[in-house]
């Protein structure tokens, strides 16, 4: 049986319920045997801040995923050097996996509007079809992608999920300025974040 393996990349400083949520609902609406997180190495759309050691960011999202069947952590960006892009990181995983492994390539929508500012979308494309879910206050011009990229619409998936406003930018700025993040995140990662002294004024 073919395997369905959906790729949720992002920073993941830190991981919050958008991301889990979003990894729970694309994993039912289209059937997925697993959800890869996939914490980035060295992000290349965000040289403007420093983010936190990968060690961190990993063990966060280990916190929140763990006892979950059906997630799993990838390090495939953060054991090898960046730049790291999405269409590198998808053909490693197509080596990692069993020959026919589909993939499925997870994206918020304000990730979506980039799309064509990535490395070769074309060529993602036909490595990995791209689930799609809201984001709160996003919207996509989807016909002006299509006109930049036709093979889109045959390779996209939308998936509902109950919109979350949280965004791991207001979760740092929350910890900085002493304000909860309560249910926001994972009791766990939450537990993370407050004894390492994650994200605290003057903290890197
Ligand atoms: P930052 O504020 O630092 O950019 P973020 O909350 O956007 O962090 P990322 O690690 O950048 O989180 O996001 C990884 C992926 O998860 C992206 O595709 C993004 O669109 C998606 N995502 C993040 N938060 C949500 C959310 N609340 N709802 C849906 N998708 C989300
Ligand atoms: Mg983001």
């Amino acid at each position: 049986m073919t395997l369905r393996v959906g790729v949720l990349g992002g920073t993941f400083d830190p991981v919050h319920h958008g991301h889990l949520v979003a990894a729970q609902e694309v994993r039912h609406a289209l059937a997925l045997d697993t959800v890869l997180l996939v914490p980035a190495g060295n992000p290349p759309h965000k040289p403007e801040r420093p983010i936190s050691a990968a060690d961190h960011r990993l063990a966060m999202v280990s916190l929140a995923i763990a006892g979950r069947p059906g997630f799993e952590l990838s390090r495939v960006d953060v054991d090898r050097p960046g730049p790291h892009f999405t269409l590198d990181t998808l053909t490693i995983l197509q080596q990692q996996w069993v020959a026919g492994t589909r993939f499925f390539f997870i994206v918020g929508a304000d990730s979506l509007a980039e799309l064509t500012g990535w490395r070769r979308p074309g060529e993602i494309l036909g490595l990995a079809d791209l689930a799609v879910v809201e984001r709160p206050g996003v919207r996509v011009d989807l016909p002006a992608l299509e006109a930049r990229l036709p093979r889109l619409g045959s390779h996209l998936h939308w998936v509902n999920m109950p919109l979350l406003q949280i965004s791991s930018t207001d979760l740092r700025a929350r910890v900085r300025d002493g304000r909860p993040i309560a249910f926001l995140v994972p009791r766990s990662v939450e537990d993370y974040i407050l004894e390492h002294g994650l994200y605290r004024a003057g903290a890197t």
